[in-house]
């Protein structure tokens, strides 16, 4: 006879799965591994968690036999269709109170249709979001778990404990909220993930074409930036890159081809943006600037028929244009991430969730792509107000922009000089110069609207009253 003796099942032994298993195994958790493939279990018990405490089964009905209640399963499966039919094989073996995890890359809005399906058959859902990818997953990834909070006591403990750690041991997981917020939360942390690419882009730009800088010196820059306020796992894989020679010992990334890939969540973020009207322009930029670099060949093509400036070279002193560039850097980066909170804000009152902002800074402040330091500011920021209504109102964070602004101005308007595209930089400005503006034009466009299509509008001194005037006739 079988006995229950799995803490938790895992489904899907890719290598995301297979990571987390081991993960789970190292800090003491009895894990059951099944695959739609069930010869990858065989391949898995043999090889992969050979020595482990890790069990395995022939079907989904010995996995749920194999499991202590309430049954705890983990999908780590492709999104999609994949998710869907697990969850059916499992609803009818699973009982009351048992708990089905989704920790892939769903899409948010199919983890909380499955979260009011499930909870009619009286199982409890859970979408999580796993970031940091196969070295995280073994090691301490970054969990965004949202979804039926009856669930979070019966999993918090394994989910701690396999998460990155921070500081004095803080996990890099903890319950984010209702139905699909934890995989909105995972989106809009890609999101910034593609902002922060494009963003330290743009400063290697700036040193390539205008400073004229080699790959050293500027691998050089980025280990000096490191050790700043911009200290990060980005920043430093950057330098990384930079350094990294060839078998034929010249530098590899000049010969790598300028066309950029996506999977897709990046997008989901601007769509989501556009969709509750949040301006979260940076992220929109950062994505489109992949779209534009794809068009390669319409590139080379058009490179020869238009012309920017006159080809200068830089006459300033490069030493100071190098520090302005790492301010106008840190400073767009505040913009990105008070966009993306801004976001995860506006999902909040949509959906009726309430999020703790702080938490999702200390879950993103490691284990994650974006892990840095200035996360844990951005904990502290909220700390010290959790209804802070907008990064950019804090004092550190105001002060931070201030102390870089003259900088900031600077690379933008000598990028710009010199013909440098700098789509992120340059919005994350605009953006905060709107920010800060008591008055916008919209009083003009609020005219135009009501000139050609009677859409009214308001008074200054008489908001919420809409009148409309006829801009053609007279008094
Ligand atoms: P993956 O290639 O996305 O998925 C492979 C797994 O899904 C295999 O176990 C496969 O089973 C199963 N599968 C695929 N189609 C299926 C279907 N129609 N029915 C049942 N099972 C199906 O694997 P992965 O890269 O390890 O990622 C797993 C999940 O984690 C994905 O949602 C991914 O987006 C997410 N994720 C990945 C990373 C990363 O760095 N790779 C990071 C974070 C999150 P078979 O072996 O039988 O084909």
């Amino acid at each position: 006879a079988t006995m229950a003796q799995a803490d938790i099942a895992l489904i899907g032994l890719a290598v995301m799965g297979q990571n987390l298993i081991l993960n789970m195994n190292d800090h003491g958790f009895v894990v059951c591994a099944f695959n739609r493939t069930v010869s990858k279990v065989h391949d898995f018990l043999q090889n992969e968690a050979k020595g482990t405490k890790v069990i395995g089964a022939e079907s989904l009905e010995d996995m749920v036999s194999k499991l202590k209640t309430p049954r705890r399963i983990i999908l780590l499966v492709k999104a999609g269709k994949a998710v869907d039919d697990f969850i059916d094989k499992l609803v009818p073996l699973l009982q009351s109170g048992d708990i089905i995890i989704d920790g892939g890359n769903s899409e948010y809005r199919d983890t909380t249709r499955r979260c009011q399906s499930l909870k009619e058959r009286n199982l409890l859902f859970v979408g999580s979001g796993v970031s940091g990818g196969e070295e995280g997953a073994r090691y301490g990834p970054s969990l965004m778990p949202g979804g039926h909070k009856e669930a979070w006591p019966h999993i918090k403990d394994i989910f701690q404990s396999i998460a990155a750690k921070v500081g004095t041991g803080e996990p890099c997981c903890d319950w984010v909220g209702d139905e699909g917020a934890g995989h909105f939360v995972k989106m809009v942390h890609n999101g910034i993930e593609y902002g922060d690419m494009q963003l330290i882009c743009e400063a290697y730009h700036l040193m390539k074409d205008i400073v004229g800088m080699d790959h050293d010196a500027m691998a050089q820059t980025f280990d000096d930036w490191n050790k700043t306020e911009l200290d990060s796992f980005l920043i430093e894989i950057t330098a990384n890159i930079l350094k990294y020679k060839d078998a034929d010992g010249t530098h590899l990334l000049p010969k790598i081809r300028d066309s950029a890939g996506q999977k897709g969540t990046g997008k989901w973020t601007a769509i989501s943006a556009l969709e509750y009207g949040t301006p979260v322009t940076l992220i929109g930029e950062a994505v489109f600037a992949r779209c534009l670099s794809s068009l390669k060949e319409e590139r080379v093509q058009a490179s020869k028929s238009l012309s920017g400036p006159p080809a200068a070279t830089f006459s300033g002193d490069k030493k100071q244009f190098l520090e302005d560039i790492r301010k106008a850097l840190y400073a767009s980066k505040i913009i990105s991430y008070a966009q993306g909170f801004m976001l995860l804000r506006q999902a909040a009152k949509e959906f009726g969730w309430s999020l703790n902002y702080g938490a999702i800074a200390l879950m993103w402040r490691g284990g994650c792509i974006i892990r840095s330091v200035f996360l844990g500011k951005i904990k502290d920021a909220f700390d010290r107000d959790s209804d802070l209504q907008n990064l950019l109102l804090d004092n550190f964070f105001s002060n931070a922009v201030q102390e870089c602004q003259e900088s900031w101005r600077r690379v933008v308007s000598t990028g710009v000089q010199h013909g440098i595209p700098m789509p992120c930089f340059t919005t994350a400005l605009s953006f905060y110069d709107g920010y800060r503006h008591d008055m916008l034009p919209a009083n003009l466009l609020q005219a135009q609207r009501d000139y050609f299509g009677a859409h009214t509008y308001e008074l200054l001194s008489n908001p919420g009253t809409y009148i409309h005037t006829n801009w053609t006739g007279h008094g």
